[in-house]
């Protein structure tokens, strides 16, 4: 993990000038325009929770107040700089994505991660880059929030989330609980689910001899402690490659990727559908049409970058081995056995690299409401949820990433729970998890909550429109006070 995350330069002084100009030249923040509302105890209730300070979270924080929607809260159970993968669990030296993509910026030029990036090596400097630095992506990410004023609450989780009353009621590390009329979960990848850990008959994850044996890729690991060792590692997808490559670099003598498959995934899908036109329409086809998409999607899998596979080729002591499944897994007191398809092997430690489950049974946030939030498999018939397990646990949203509930009535407010994360794929594509579609997943989800809050309150709205006194003619000698008007104007 790096500390030094933030940078600072005449360039970068400058260009957040010019982004504070650009902002302003855009009246932000506007206005709050959402009426006050208070709790059971009295106190003024939270507009909106975002759960997350990753990139999905910051950019719906930013998007909201754009929105002129400013009571509320960003937390953040990571302290400042430990946000997301980045700077913890990323093992990779560039993002996969290519460098020209835009999202956190929300359509302003001066945020865009070129401005930030030309500020500091010139516009050759941005010629010459190949694709972003991990940590280069990270630094920018909490620039823009720097510049657009978004304030966060790092060392702070949300455990709980109840109905209360006309609200919803979060419990926090911090021992406050608040009523709320919105939360975002925007709690990354896993944030649906959890690390998907392969079942095994001699391997329980919650063993603690697992630690310093097995881990998942996605957990933080002390590659230092793999010096001279053999590692076995369980995948051969992006991260599974980049741990092997992390932990040969740092000393590790041997590190083998296991894969069912016969061969790498050769296609990467979801280049090809990275464009306007799916990332707003995938969320407005029909249920057939999503189902066909994603599950085809899910199915096909996605390669590993070329450049993780190149960085493997290089290194002594790599290697793949195809179609040979792990079928156990066994912790002893000096290694681990693996029992394969085609051998017996002994490694001093294994990491398993299978990526994230979506199940959301395994998020303690959500209990007192998961035994009705509707599911893809509630939708589809059941031979076919059965044969997509994976497509059939994916929460069914509704067009703002809301939960929606399977028997209508028994989890009140429900629907005010926002799901911005890995889970949302099926409903709305990818637009909460990866940076092309940001843009189009944050706008839609803010318009979103801007509307609802609005509908919730048109009473109030109506009765503020009637009550409203401009005295527009005031200066000029055509101006009639209200008790002399005619008609209810
Ligand atoms: C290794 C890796 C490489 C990737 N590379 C690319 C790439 O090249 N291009 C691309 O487009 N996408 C990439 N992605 C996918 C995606 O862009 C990232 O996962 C990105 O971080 C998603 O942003 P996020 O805000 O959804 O999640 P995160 O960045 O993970 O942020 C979620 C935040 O929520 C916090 N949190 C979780 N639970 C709680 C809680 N209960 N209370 C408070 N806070 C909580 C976490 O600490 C975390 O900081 C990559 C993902 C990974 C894992």
């Amino acid at each position: 993990m790096d500390g030094i995350v933030e940078r600072h330069s005449p360039g970068l002084d400058e260009l957040g000038k010019v982004a504070r100009h650009d902002l302003a030249r855009l009246n932000y923040p506007p206005a709050n325009w959402v009426p006050e509302k208070n709790g059971p105890d009295g106190k003024p209730v939270l507009d909106v929770l975002i759960v997350g300070a990753g990139m999905c979270g910051q950019t719906v924080g930013w998007g909201l107040l754009r929105e002129g929607i400013r009571n509320i809260r960003v937390i953040e159970r990571n302290r400042h700089g430990q946000e997301g993968p980045w700077n913890t669990t990323a093992r990779m030296p560039t993002l996969r994505s290519p460098k020209h993509l835009t999202g956190p910026d929300l359509g302003v030029p001066s945020l865009t991660f070129r401005a930030w990036y030309e500020a500091q090596h010139g516009a050759e400097g941005w010629e010459k880059l190949y694709k972003i630095p991990r940590l280069d992506w990270l630094s920018y990410l909490l620039w823009v929030r720097k510049v657009v004023d978004l304030e966060v609450e790092n060392g702070v989780s949300l455990l709980k989330v109840e109905t209360a009353g006309d609200f919803l009621q979060a419990s926090l590390s911090t021992g406050e609980t608040i009523f709320v009329r919105k939360i975002v979960l925007a709690n990354g990848r896993d944030g649906s689910g959890g690390f998907r850990w392969p079942s095994f008959p001699s391997f329980d994850p919650d063993d603690p001899a697992r630690a310093g044996r097995v881990h998942h890729t996605l957990e933080e690991i002390d590659f230092a402690a793999f010096k001279g060792k053999r590692l076995g590692i369980l995948g051969v997808l992006a991260t599974a490659i980049d741990n092997a490559c992390t932990a040969l670099e740092a000393g590790a003598r041997e590190a083998i990727c296991y894969a069912r498959r016969p061969h790498l995934p050769q296609v990467n899908k979801s280049k090809g559908v990275s464009f306007p036109g799916f990332q707003r329409g995938q969320g407005m086809l029909d249920d057939d049409w999503r189902w066909k998409i994603y599950t085809y999607m899910l199915a096909a899998g996605s390669p590993p970058p070329h450049e993780s596979v190149l960085r493997a080729q290089k290194l002594p002591g790599f290697a793949f081995r195809f179609s040979e499944p792990w079928l156990d897994v066994k912790i002893e007191k000096d290694g681990v056995t693996v029992t394969t398809a085609k051998a017996t092997e002994r490694f001093d430690a294994v990491l398993i690299g299978t990526g994230f489950d979506i199940d959301l049974a395994r998020r303690p946030e959500l209990q007192s409401f998961v035994a009705n939030v509707t599911l893809w498999g509630d939708r589809r018939a059941q031979t076919e949820a059965s044969a997509n397990a994976e497509a059939a646990r994916y929460p069914y949203l509704g067009p703002g990433f809301e939960l929606i509930e399977k028997v209508p009535g028994r989890t009140p407010h429900l629907g005010d729970i926002h799901l911005f994360n890995w889970g949302s794929i099926l409903s709305h594509g990818a637009l909460a998890g990866d940076i092309p579609g940001l843009f189009v997943g944050a706008t839609r989800l803010v318009q979103a909550i801007s509307h609802s809050l609005f509908r919730q309150d048109v009473e109030r709205h109506f009765q503020r429109m009637v009550d409203l006194e401009d005295p527009e003619l005031a200066p000029t000698d055509y101006f009639v006070p209200r008790d002399k008007r005619a008609g209810t104007l």
